[in-house]
């Protein structure tokens, strides 16, 4: 197995200790004999940029510490993103500003100076964006360290869903920000329930931030200004936007105090009881039809489970409602897998 560099990164940070969270941009100068594998290239808006962390150390195996602070105990290069492991290989996802001749100038990079680059790839949200998809760090509370870097990593992921930075966007992170702090809960954690109000901007950042979709049950869309948030239907915080000051931006919300953006109410309901999160109570489907449903979901069943589109095809031919396929599939105790693409959960 031999790996040739095709380029070479162009940073204005040579220490890796020196990068920041985010990257910085610059630009990756692609070798003379590889100049025809350019073509097309700037047809992609994002790039998956593919480099060999030549400084890092190749016998590490496990790690304590992660970007984002120390772990509970020490995990696997394999379950890292961490620079040190057998091959070096990084790769990030980052926007293409331009092409000029042999040289991209990439939005975003957070390889160093002088870091060879093995491969480059188009990015593209149809394969490579699964919405739905999860990873340990999601369910991870971090408190404490550097609050501001925290804010940021927030709005990169919310601007990744949204496909911009705007005021809207940080005002849903300092949302999501303060209610994870206040519950000490992680920031995808499943049993939150986000209520939408009007401002589309600050509804895709709480999208984005919680994973909530119209598909999972965790989004829901009432009108008005209020924006809450719910936990476990038990905590509820709401979030009345207030007017902001003439000229006030991304950096400005950032850095305000919350009592500044929001008029906060805070309400805690007994177990079970809280007005917003609580499921509808199950209906029965009509008695002639259960008998049938329970062994039609019975023989539909692919590795034991119910695929979506197979409930869906079912609640058609038996002239039943999906909830009466998801009573059977309960009754059963089958799980519906979701569908597929898994962009919409
Ligand atoms: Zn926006």
């Amino acid at each position: 197995m031999e790996l040739q560099p095709i380029g070479v990164v162009h940073s204005p940070v040579a220490d890796h200790g020196q990068m920041p969270f985010e990257g910085v941009p610059a630009r990756v100068e692609i070798f003379p004999q590889f100049e025809k594998g350019l073509e097309g290239v700037s047809g992609s808006s994002h790039l998956v940029v593919i480099g060999w962390f030549h400084q890092a150390g190749r016998e590490t195996l496990q790690v304590a510490q992660s970007r984002s602070g120390p772990l509970e105990k020490p995990q696997g290069v394999f379950a890292l993103r961490a620079p040190h492991r057998p091959n070096p290989l990084g790769l990030l996802v980052s926007r293409l500003e331009r092409v000029e001749g042999l040289n991209l100038y990439l939005e975003k990079l957070d390889f160093v100076d002088g870091t060879p680059i093995v491969d480059l790839k188009p990015y593209s949200p149809s394969w490579d964006c699964v919405f739905a998809a999860r990873s340990p760090r999601d369910l991870r509370f971090t408190d404490g360290g550097d609050q501001r870097a925290t804010l940021e990593r927030m709005l990169v992921e919310a601007g990744n869903f949204h496909g911009e930075s705007c005021v809207g966007l940080a005002l849903g992170v300092r949302m999501m920000h303060h209610a994870i702090a206040k519950w000490h809960i992680a920031q995808k954690d499943p049993a939150v329930v986000v209520h939408m109000a009007e401002d589309g901007c600050v509804a895709d950042a709480l999208q984005a931030l919680t994973g909530a979709t119209l598909g999972n049950g965790r989004m829901k869309v009432p009108s008005g200004r209020a924006f809450r948030l719910s936990y476990a239907d038990q905590k509820v915080l709401a979030y009345q936007p207030k007017e902001l000051p003439a000229g006030w931006g991304v950096e400005e919300v950032l850095g305000a105090g919350i009592d500044d953006l929001f008029a906060i109410r805070s309400d805690i309901y007994a177990e079970g009881s809280g007005p917003h999160g609580g499921r509808p109570p199950k209906r029965m489907p009509p008695e002639a039809k259960r008998q049938m449903l329970l062994e039609r979901v019975r023989q539909s069943l692919v590795d034991g489970k119910l695929p979506c589109a197979t409930a869906h095809h079912l609640a058609q031919e038996l002239g039943v409602s999906i909830s009466d396929v998801g009573w059977a599939a309960d009754e059963s105790k089958v799980r519906i897998t979701r569908c597929q693409l898994g962009c919409f959960k």
